[in-house]
């Protein structure tokens, strides 16, 4: 194993129809494109990880900028943090943020993927975890609150999350009152902006939903707003999730700074794979935040197995149509699979979903 080598890295892109078409006050997305990393070994094992570049118009671009780094990683070792570290001194000139980043991170999770195969070990145990069931939301998007949302409930979650920002404030409201009088009381309700709102109509906004003890507002204004954020959390007293947007632990860093937010959510394709990730909790931890994971549910699962103050993990099943065991959620937990990261790739789907 000491030896296995980078033979070569492949990335396709698929778009996949998604379960819950993803309405936000930010933009809808009906189908989920992806880019799906293969990272072959000299040995022959096989390391697989996906990307989610929101946008179609994006594939393109982000398989061309994979191809162009796979060429430079033949030859090189399984050992992710060391090919993350050589990737951020190369791309320090052009910058990390965006597709570089991505497809960095996307590189970052194949690797330690391959590295579970080659030991026959989950990637939550690996990084000194345990393949053990954690606390999960379910996610969803702006819809007309119904039934869904109750057998949510029923089939064990104890948290679920909605999006909020429609263009009449008094719809937000008329939302949240349904929802909570679905699934009752008890259950934690989270709300997502996604970035859509100024800090002052946040701060109006958020003081109509008082009375319904909500449990978190995700990204009330635009992510790169830390002060924004941090206005919003002092003058309401809402408890304030944000951190899907940061790139790389600097993100992490600037926001606790600032005083942003009172919960952190990491981004494994944003935060810097699993290297970026513990390095940000580590952060988080220290600055007593509970760290929940966004989108990427199965990698996601054995970050968070890792993390001193897990919150919770996301379920928003992106890449299910793609994979032959998607991850189900069992009483409201998911349970990190493996070996690696648990991926298998379902082939037939794949073709008939490349665009
Ligand atoms: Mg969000």
């Amino acid at each position: 194993m000491g030896n296995e080598k980078i033979a070569r890295v492949r990335a396709r892109p698929v778009v996949v129809p998604m379960a819950r078409p993803l309405r936000t006050a930010s933009g809808a997305v009906a189908d989920a494109p992806l880019v799906l990393f293969d990272l072959v070994t000299s040995g022959g094992v096989t390391g697989r990880s996906y990307i989610f570049a929101y946008d179609a118009a994006l594939l393109p671009a982000l398989v061309s900028v994979a191809d162009g780094i796979a060429e430079s990683l033949t030859g090189r070792s399984v050992a992710p943090a060391r090919r993350m570290w050589e990737l951020q001194d190369r791309f320090r000139l052009p910058g990390m943020q965006g597709l570089v980043g991505m497809v960095v991170s996307g590189i970052e999770m194949a690797l330690w993927d391959a590295l579970g195969h080659l030991t026959a070990k989950p990637v939550a145990t690996l990084l000194g975890g345990e393949p053990v069931p954690l606390r999960a939301y379910d996610s969803y998007g702006m819809a007309e609150p119904g039934q869904e949302l109750k057998d949510s409930v029923d089939a064990g979650f104890r948290g679920v999350k909605i999006k909020l920002g429609y263009p009449d404030a008094r719809r937000d409201v008329e939302v949240v009152s349904r929802v909570r009088e679905i699934i009752g009381p008890e259950v934690a309700l989270m709300v997502d902006y996604n970035q859509s709102l100024t800090p002052q109509e946040a701060r109006r906004r958020i003081d109509s939903l008082r009375e319904f003890d909500l449990y978190w507002i995700e990204e009330p204004v635009p992510a790169e707003d830390l002060a924004g954020h941090a206005y919003v959390r002092r003058t309401t007293g809402a408890m304030i999730q944000t951190g899907e947007n940061w790139w790389f632990p600097e993100g992490c860093r600037a926001a606790i700074a600032a005083g942003a937010c009172d919960f952190a959510m990491f981004d494994l394709m944003k935060i810097g794979g699993f290297t970026g990730w513990t390095l940000a909790a580590g952060q988080a931890g220290a600055a007593s935040l509970p760290v929940s994971s966004h989108l990427f549910v199965e990698a996601s699962a054995h970050a968070m197995a890792v993390t001193p103050s897990p919150g919770w993990v996301e379920y928003l099943d992106l890449a299910g149509p793609v994979v032959r065991e998607p991850c189900r959620p069992v009483d409201g937990h998911i349970t990190p699979k493996g070996p690696g990261l648990g991926i298998t790739w379902d082939e037939d789907a794949i073709e008939r979903l490349s665009p």
